[in-house]
């Protein structure tokens, strides 16, 4: 009865989504060998170019030999030091408009959610006029995006599985959420993990984590969504908390990082991440790391799940950067606060119909000054 009624709750008397997923999976280790024969089909006579937009950490040429490119396709090594952005993806598009005589058949990213999420964005924007950023939003897309594919090589943030991709405009930080944006094939290879630095696989694999934390606590959980949180939660435990070998902890934080996407497509986020937007809109900081930095002052909100995660932080052996926003001025925590405000959903989902009356501006200008 609670999950008919939170579900109810969570809609506002709006039918629920009829959702897509991703159409096709292939997971194991190793199966990024299967690329090759999953876009053989697709390629025709004529039209059989293929666009890879790789991370240009492989530029080491740890998998740059088995990505199966043929000499029409094309192969863009892009750098995931900042967060994907709407000129970005413009600027993707006419490159491979310029370069492709006939529309490319399929775009592949290879790498962590900025990779995940620049795919998606281009796949869009290949077959969609205009600027990325007039997409931003929810519904916006009208034709259907180029076939495309994921190939995570970092896991946590679930963008392999989930219905939106996440960009900096020139006026907010928001995903474009459609129907067009999810995945067509996703190769899970948990292989292609081995080699993420310590911090990092920590920082993305708490992203994971903190999307359980809030969707399992916030007012709009409900059967479907808490079904896959609670898998994923305890993925998470078990690779965090526990001695696994190197291997199973890759597998386990793969299907934890899709379990945990899942988990969000029907219930939603919350206070974490609308600080995390806020902080990283301004200093520009990696989502993970963001979620992290504002994780271990929300005790007062999540006092079981931050308790935990400080567990986890320890048995890692993982040092929080610290005194992050030192030297933000009173306009960077007022547009911080203001964007964090902002999310409106996601404090609903954390506090309830009457969130605002649970927290402040103030209070959440003061979380900010403590990171
Ligand atoms: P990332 O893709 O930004 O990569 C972080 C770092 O890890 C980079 O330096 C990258 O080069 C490196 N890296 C990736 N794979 C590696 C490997 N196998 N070996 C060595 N280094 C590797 O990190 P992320 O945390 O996966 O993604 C963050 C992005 O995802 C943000 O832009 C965020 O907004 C987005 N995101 C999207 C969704 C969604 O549903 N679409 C959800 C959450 C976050
Ligand atoms: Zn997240």
């Amino acid at each position: 009865m609670k999950d008919s009624l939170n579900i109810k709750a969570a809609l506002k008397g709006k039918k629920p989504r009829n959702f897509p997923m991703v159409s096709r999976v292939v997971y194991g280790p190793g199966s990024f060998d299967q690329l090759g024969e999953i876009l053989q089909p697709l390629r025709t006579p004529g039209k059989e170019t293929v666009v890879f937009l790789m991370d240009d950490v492989f530029e080491d040429g740890r998998l740059h030999g088995r990505v199966p490119a043929l000499k029409e396709d094309l192969l863009i090594l892009i750098s995931a030091s900042e967060e994907p952005k709407t000129q970005q993806v413009d600027a993707l598009v006419a490159q491979i408009q310029s370069k492709c005589e006939s529309t490319p058949v399929a775009i592949v990213g290879i790498g962590g959610g900025t990779l995940l999420d620049l795919a998606k964005a281009v796949a869009i924007m290949m077959t969609n006029t205009g600027s990325a950023a007039d997409f931003q939003g929810w519904d916006l897309v009208r034709e259907k995006a180029l076939y495309h594919i994921g190939v995570p090589t970092l896991s946590g943030t679930g963008a392999e599985v989930s219905r939106t991709t996440v960009l900096l405009g020139p006026k907010r930080k928001l995903g474009i959420n459609s129907d067009h944006t999810p995945f067509d094939q996703v190769v899970l290879d948990p292989d292609l993990a081995v080699g993420v630095p310590k911090d990092q696989w920590f920082y993305t694999g708490m992203d994971c984590y903190i999307h359980c934390v809030e969707s399992l606590n916030g007012g709009y959980i409900n059967a479907f969504s808490s079904s896959y949180g609670e898998i994923a939660l305890a993925l998470c435990k078990e690779v965090f908390l526990e001695d696994l070998s190197p291997a199973e902890a890759r597998e386990k934080l793969m299907m934890a990082s899709w379990h945990g996407g899942m988990s969000i497509a029907y219930s939603q986020v919350g206070i974490a991440h609308a600080l995390s937007y806020g902080l990283s809109y301004v200093m520009g900081t990696p989502h993970g790391l963001g979620n992290c930095l504002v994780f271990t002052h929300l005790e007062e909100f999540y006092p079981e799940g931050v308790r935990i995660f400080e567990q986890m932080r320890k048995k890692q052996g993982i040092a929080l950067p610290k005194n992050v926003t030192r030297s933000c001025s009173d306009s960077d925590f007022e547009t911080m606060t203001e964007v964090a405000y902002s999310m409106e959903p996601l404090w609903e989902n954390a506090l309830g119909e009457d969130w605002k009356s649970k927290i402040s501006r103030q209070q959440i200008r003061e979380i900010f000054t403590k990171i």
